[in-house]
């Protein structure tokens, strides 16, 4: 069935990456057990194709976490949408056991996660930004379904833009790429979201010079890979802590992204959720890998030895600003130490500077002043990632991210994300169970929803 705006689904997510992915292949499990009625999903993604921070596949790049924390082992571990289902289909299965590393490569995680999607296809409309969310009343003066306009090449509207109608939604349009003030992306000014992608297109003759801002993960990868692959250019790392600090992934530490450590979690008090926090960081933010803090420290020894040195450390530094001069960018370096600040020309700035946690409340406009706060103004979340709102709205609003105020580290990254996705499709399951009062109930499963997924 065509969706002409009057077609109310059961659930929309909003944003395909690997969190709304685990959804789909949960709520396709859950409508595999005997029981139930099927749920009519449709996902909205604005990239053209699925796409896994494609700018940081860099070659030889690895993951951060275990192949094991997949779309679905956690929740499944017989589910057909696990890492070791797509290494039997691809015939890899004995060659990456040999390989013993728990750690795929991100080109081979991405390859997965297309393997997934290709199963999911036709639930998801490309190229299709969702722009707005609003609350749409019954006759009962209660919100029963949610409105969503959705900006899409091809539609019929003069604006581009359509509207699509749920019960539930799924939030999942993951983190936004973070400048520094003072300083604007341009032809030779990079965020390390888009790094690789450009670099291949760009013209690396007469590069003489690189410098990257940043102390985390990205830009260490990007120091690397610059030194490696542009031998004649001088590489600058613009930081503001004395070095790289490690990131902790031993074993006890790593429990904090246990599927039970959300519950340890959610239910403790705001006081030990900071601990938490405070202990807990290097686990992930700021932090990196030990192998690689090695790999660029012994490169800067082998310069040492050869009297050539080529890549350079600029710590307790800030980038104050960039601008265009003479052909080349002009960054004014900030010492923490003193205050003075320097000026380095350079051919290509990339800031690795990070990401900002995904706010749903700007597409959600009046819908957000429905949705209950805390006592310092963030979005109150239920266990089940549902947004508490006002006793009007029986639409569930959930997140996949910006939880780290209520369900911890694991939020926004792919740890918890099969347990995660789950507990969202039972609640959504559960919740188009009880069919809405004057609505009839019924969902509409149809050519772009999960035909054949059943809510028990
Ligand atoms: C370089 C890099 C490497 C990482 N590696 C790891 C790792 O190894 N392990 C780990 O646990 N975490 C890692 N992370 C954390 C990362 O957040 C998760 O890997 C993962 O991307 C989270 O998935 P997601 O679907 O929630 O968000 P995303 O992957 O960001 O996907 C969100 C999607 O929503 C789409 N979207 C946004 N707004 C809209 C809209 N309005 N309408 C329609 N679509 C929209 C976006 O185009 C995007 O495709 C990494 C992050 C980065 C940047």
């Amino acid at each position: 069935m065509r969706d002409d705006g009057s077609r109310i689904h059961d659930v929309i997510g909003i944003g395909f990456g690997p969190s709304n992915l685990a959804l789909a292949t949960a709520l396709d499990e859950l409508g595999s057990e005997p029981g139930g009625r099927a749920i009519d999903a449709a996902f909205f993604e604005k990239q053209p194709a699925l796409g896994w921070h494609r700018g940081m596949l860099l070659p030889g790049s690895k993951m951060q976490v275990s192949f094991l924390k997949d779309l679905a082992t956690f929740r499944n571990p017989a589910s057909p949408y696990s890492f070791v289902a797509y290494l039997h289909s691809e015939g890899r299965l004995a060659a990456f056991v040999n390989r013993k590393d728990f750690f795929p490569s991100r080109q081979e995680f991405h390859d997965y996660l297309e393997w997934v999607e290709a199963r999911f296809t036709k639930y998801v409309t490309y190229n299709a930004e969702v722009v707005s969310v609003s609350p749409e009343h019954g006759e009962d003066g209660e919100v029963d379904r949610l409105r969503l306009e959705v900006r899409q090449d091809g539609t019929d509207a003069s604006d581009g833009t359509r509207t699509v109608h749920a019960r539930n939604i799924v939030v999942s349009t993951g983190l936004a790429a973070w400048m520094p003030d003072g300083i604007e992306r341009g032809d030779t000014v990079w965020h390390s979201s888009e790094f690789i992608t450009r670099f291949r297109e760009f013209d690396t003759t007469g590069v003489r010079s690189v410098a990257v801002v940043g102390a985390g993960q990205s830009a260490a990868e990007i120091l690397r890979f610059v030194y490696d692959n542009l031998p004649d250019a001088e590489v600058y790392a613009i930081l503001s802590p004395l070095g790289f600090s490690v990131a902790d992934n031993t074993p006890l530490a790593n429990q904090v992204f246990d599927p039970s450590a959300v519950d340890d979690f959610f239910y403790s008090s705001e006081r030990s959720k900071e601990a938490v926090w405070r202990y807990h960081r290097n686990t992930n933010y700021s932090v990196v890998d030990d192998e690689l803090i090695h790999d660029l420290h012994e490169r800067m020894y082998q310069d040492e030895l050869n009297r050539r040195t080529r890549l350079t450390f600029l710590n307790l530094s800030r980038a104050r600003s960039a601008e265009a001069a003479g052909g080349r960018t002009r960054v004014a370096v900030e010492s923490l130490r003193s205050g003075a600040v320097d000026h380095l020309d350079v051919d290509l700035l990339v800031c690795a500077t990070g990401y900002e946690p995904m706010d749903p409340t700007r597409m959600l406009g009046d819908l957000a002043g429905l949705c209950r706060r805390d006592g310092e103004g963030r979005l109150r979340v239920d266990r089940d990632y549902r947004v508490v709102t006002s006793p009007e709205i029986r639409c569930g609003i959930y997140l996949q991210g910006g939880t780290e105020h209520t369900h911890g580290l694991s939020s926004s990254l792919l740890s918890n994300i099969a347990v995660r996705s789950g507990e969202i499709a039972n609640s959504i399951a559960q919740s188009c169970a009880r069919p809405p009062a004057g609505l009839g109930g019924g969902a509409m499963p149809g050519p772009n929803g999960l035909s054949g997924v059943k809510a028990v």
